[in-house]
């Protein structure tokens, strides 16, 4: 018989996790006002809340840790990330950031201005994430989301439901005036949607109705070897190349990029953002120096730097890459048998429950998403996080909730760290929660919230 896939890494260093018991649990999630966010990690049996920067390093990224060099300038850990950056990328030119997030105001900064000046501006793309979003809306711009509308049918078996409408991007180009377009922004894989991937031939598409209009095209590439990967697996002529050229010809249709190397770049913090162009990555480094630091390590120690710099390849090995998105269907094919509908096809780094099929009784205003999270926290103590309503915030101006087309609680799987026998568990408490999901008809009800990215601090209390 052919031989099942299996993780390409055995454990040489184990972190103990503990379980509780659900009095335990009912208590401490009233304690943090019903946001996930708020929990003391210690009170998680398995941490699903986010797969950014709770990878596991490798025994060849720690030793990149001790080869660190700290030099303030040109440090040898600098170099060492460029080049990597320019073997694998294409792009000559990088500056380094704490995480995503720092390289997204730093390009946001350089392409549509500072303070308000970018009022009125608007950057199309694909489903933003959610800081994306608002480092554009902190500007007083506007994110335009263009992705396909099969990606907000959770059945549809599109298999690239990260794609651009092109139909819109050549329509919203042809609408709008250059100045008001700083740039456009494709996320790859599509987090917002599901971790669904962008195809090539999208890509390439987008990429010559971008630069025909004028408008710089930039990947935010946290997902690029998952989306690789999928292009591999998925698009016709693609089979036979190997994940690196296939991102090599991906980076080939952008600009730049920004990066949250906290995702494929398998590392627990830092960032950056890649440029093809010299001059746009000297006007950025202006900002980067005073919001992140000197250019050769911008918010980065030197031996993250090299850490990062094995990451990035160790991504793109193909039998990682397998048991990585085979490990997402795994447990994705799991919560299916047991009757529970998630996002088809199954996500790179996450599988996504609809929680509006799971909780049909919760009103819509009450967090459908955020009330199933509570539910599997306090069954299993497992923590998932919201991707729905209180994610979407309010719009800007009108400061009503904005209704996403679906409410979804993701379970994102970190990059080698958890095994498939966790996986079982997740899938058995969701099972659970299922079992007993006519008894669940009230949600939640916002008590507190910041005027922006609210779902971070928020406070909540069931509603009654
Ligand atoms: C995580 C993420 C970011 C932001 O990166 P941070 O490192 O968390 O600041 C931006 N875009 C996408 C698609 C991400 O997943």
């Amino acid at each position: 018989m052919d031989l099942p896939w299996a993780e390409p890494w055995r454990a040489k260093t184990i972190e103990p996790i503990r379980r509780s018991t659900r009095g335990e649990r009912e208590s401490w999630i009233a304690d943090a006002r019903y946001n996930l966010f708020n929990l003391r990690s210690d009170r998680v049996y398995i941490d699903l809340l986010t797969d950014s920067g709770t990878g596991a390093m490798s025994a060849a990224q720690w030793a990149e840790m001790m080869l660190g060099d700290e030099s303030y300038a040109g440090a040898s850990s600098y170099h060492k990330l460029k080049a990597t950056i320019e073997e694998l990328l294409g792009m000559p030119y990088f500056l380094p950031t704490h995480q995503g997030r720092a390289a997204e105001n730093v390009l946001m900064s350089t392409l549509i201005g500072v303070g308000s000046e970018g009022a009125g501006k608007l950057v199309p793309g694909n489903s933003h994430f959610d800081t994306t979003k608002g480092h554009i809306e902190f500007r007083k711009a506007h994110a335009v989301d263009l992705t396909v509308a099969e990606a907000f049918d959770t059945q549809s078996l599109h298999p690239f439901k990260g794609d651009v409408d092109l139909r819109r991007l050549k329509d919203f180009l042809e609408a709008n005036p250059r100045e008001r377009v700083p740039l456009c922004i494709i996320t790859v894989t599509c987090n917002s949607s599901g971790g669904q991937p962008v195809s090539m031939a999208n890509l390439r598409a987008s990429s010559e109705l971008c630069r025909k209009f004028g408008v710089p095209l930039f990947l935010d590439a946290a997902r690029f070897a998952e989306n690789a990967w999928f292009i591999k697996r998925r698009e016709k002529g693609y089979a036979e190349k190997s994940v690196r050229e296939i991102v090599r010809e991906m980076f080939s249709y952008a600009d730049g990029a920004t990066m949250s190397s906290k995702k494929d770049g398998i590392v627990n913090i830092g960032g950056f953002i890649a440029f093809r162009s010299r001059e746009l990555w000297e006007k950025a480094s202006t900002f980067n120096i005073m919001f992140e630091g000197f250019n050769t390590y911008g918010g980065m120690a030197g031996r993250d730097m090299g850490a990062l710099s094995a990451g990035l390849r160790e991504a793109c090995e193909e039998d990682y890459l397998e048991a990585r998105v085979g490990q997402v269907a795994y447990l994705g094919e799991k919560l299916e048998s047991h009757g529970i509908t998630c996002q088809k096809p199954f996500g790179g780094h996450a599988i996504f429950i609809d929680a509006l099929r799971f909780l049909p009784a919760v009103p819509r205003a009450e967090y459908v998403a955020q009330t199933l999270g509570i539910e599997a926290y306090i069954e299993g103590g497992v923590r998932c996080v919201e991707i729905g309503t209180l994610l979407a915030d309010r719009d800007p101006d009108t400061r009503q909730d904005r209704y996403p087309a679906l409410e979804l609680l993701r379970l994102a799987i970190p990059r080698r760290v958890y095994s498939n026998d966790h996986m079982d568990y997740v899938a058995a408490t969701f099972a659970n929660v299922f079992a007993r999901r006519d008894s669940i008809r009230r949600g939640l009800r916002v008590v507190r919230e910041a005027p922006i990215l609210r779902h971070f601090t928020v406070e909540l209390e069931r509603a009654l």
